[in-house]
């Protein structure tokens, strides 16, 4: 077989066979095809995508190009949940300790944040001494004792992602359904879990723009799941304006923690309720969605769905103290309250350019090398819907260096304003099984 004849194949729109695929992962991973060849077919496969066969051996090869971890030795139905990336989404440190105060093991792999993105892990790091290097000996001790822990991905799995992921971004090929759609399921397959709920977010702030795509994508990686027989669901979700109102590390953690009390902001909630609410049916927790809603709150107001995250805490090595008191969570130097400069709605937020905003500042990394000041970040105080007066506070800027001009203007550059009433979007959108 030669690689050249596959890039052909593909270049003209023909399907590729799984032996082809095969060939095309299997020495790819092993270093004898070069990346420009494999460049070259990613850029084939970007213009004329694959078949949902193709699809699936792509991600059955990628999946077993590493190791793939074994959780049977933890009881019961374990769920995992992945999103597919957005600004302010602190969601698995709300609802991973939701969902497994009510009884559903979570044995999650998480990442770190990259560009105007955050990563859950650069978040849990947020709290002193917590570690997310765990053995797998004992993240599955953790997981049968408490039922709950978040780890990072451990670097043998799905080796050939590392490799593509890397080469897609540097050749302009990550916006590719099958790409895409295979690099997340390859790793979350990875990972062992039963049931998957995939958020795929929508909009300015996310690698899908429109509903409709994000729906595609969603249908893609729910067939894959479903070809290898994991319960896999996706909610579709708006991702034109941050989650939650904070955005930066620690700043989440306070506002994760917040949620867990029932003082968070009401979309964030939202989405971890419903979610939640999915979650709960696919473990087989609860029978419908008003069942699970209602053990999800009770687990809230009485306190422990924050004692999960707590026991969590406690087992990775972090300063639980932090949880119980978020106001020990780093602080950044300065806060800097940003007054609206006329009265207005908010019409719409741009939240990939505030999402870039606070990794300038330090909140996130520009490149994989960075490292990230979990103290600093921004924490809106409006947003889409809302009516401003001139001068109230749009955010509070956390951060440990003076702002410049620049910052300034986008910052502002962010808030697009109306004169008159507008409604504020609807977070979730659809919820496809
Ligand atoms: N997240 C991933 O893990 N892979 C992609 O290709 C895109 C987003």
């Amino acid at each position: 077989m030669r690689f050249t004849d596959i890039i052909e194949k593909k270049r003209d729109g023909f399907a590729l066979t799984r032996e082809e695929i095969h060939f095309w992962i299997k020495n790819y991973v092993d270093g004898i095809i070069p990346d420009y060849q494999v460049s070259a077919l990613c850029m084939a496969i970007y213009f004329n995508g694959m078949n949902e066969d193709e699809i699936a051996w792509l991600c059955d090869e990628m999946l077993h190009s590493g190791e793939v971890i074994d959780l049977s030795e933890i009881k019961g139905i374990k769920a995992d949940k992945h999103s597919t990336g957005g600004v302010g989404d602190k969601t698995s440190l709300s609802l991973a300790p939701m969902v497994a105060s009510c009884g559903l093991k979570i044995a999650k792999m998480s990442g770190r944040g990259l560009g105007h993105t955050g990563g859950t892990l650069d978040k849990m790091e947020s709290i002193e001494g917590l570690s997310v290097e765990i053995e797998a000996e004992q993240f599955i001790k953790q997981v049968n004792e408490i039922g709950i822990s978040i780890i990072g991905q451990t670097q043998s799995l799905v080796p050939a992602d590392k490799k593509l992921y890397g080469l897609r971004d540097v050749t302009a090929t990550v916006n590719s359904i099958p790409l895409i759609a295979t690099s997340i399921m390859s790793k979350k397959l990875s990972s062992g879990s039963d049931a998957i709920l995939l958020d795929v977010k929508f909009g300015e702030g996310a690698f899908m723009k429109t509903p409709e795509e994000a729906e595609e994508l969603a249908r893609t990686m729910i067939s894959i799941g479903k070809k290898l027989n994991k319960d896999t669901r996706a909610m579709i979700s708006n991702m034109n304006q941050p989650l939650g109102n904070a955005i930066g590390n620690a700043l989440e953690v306070e506002e994760a923690i917040a949620t867990l009390k029932d003082e968070g902001p009401a979309d964030f909630k939202e989405l971890c309720m419903h979610a939640g609410a999915i979650m709960l049916m696919q473990g087989n927790i609860a029978s419908s969605e008003e069942e699970a809603r209602a053990m999800l709150q009770e687990n809230i107001t009485n306190g422990k769905a924050l004692q999960k995250l707590i026991e969590m805490v406690e087992w990775q090595g972090g300063n639980i103290e932090q949880v119980k008191n978020p106001s020990l969570l780093p602080k950044a130097k300065m806060k800097i309250e940003m007054k609206a400069k006329q009265a207005g709605y908010v019409k719409e937020l741009n939240a990939l350019e505030l999402g870039t905003l606070a990794m300038l500042i330090g909140a996130g990394r520009r490149v994989k090398e960075d490292n990230v000041n979990h103290a600093v970040g921004i924490v809106l105080s409006k947003k889409d819907g809302d009516y401003v007066n001139e001068n109230d506070v749009l955010a509070v800027v956390h951060t440990d260096t003076e702002l410049t001009q620049e910052w300034i203007d986008k910052f502002y550059n962010c808030f697009i304003m109306s004169e008159t009433a507008v409604e504020k979007s609807p977070l979730i959108y659809k919820v496809i099984e």
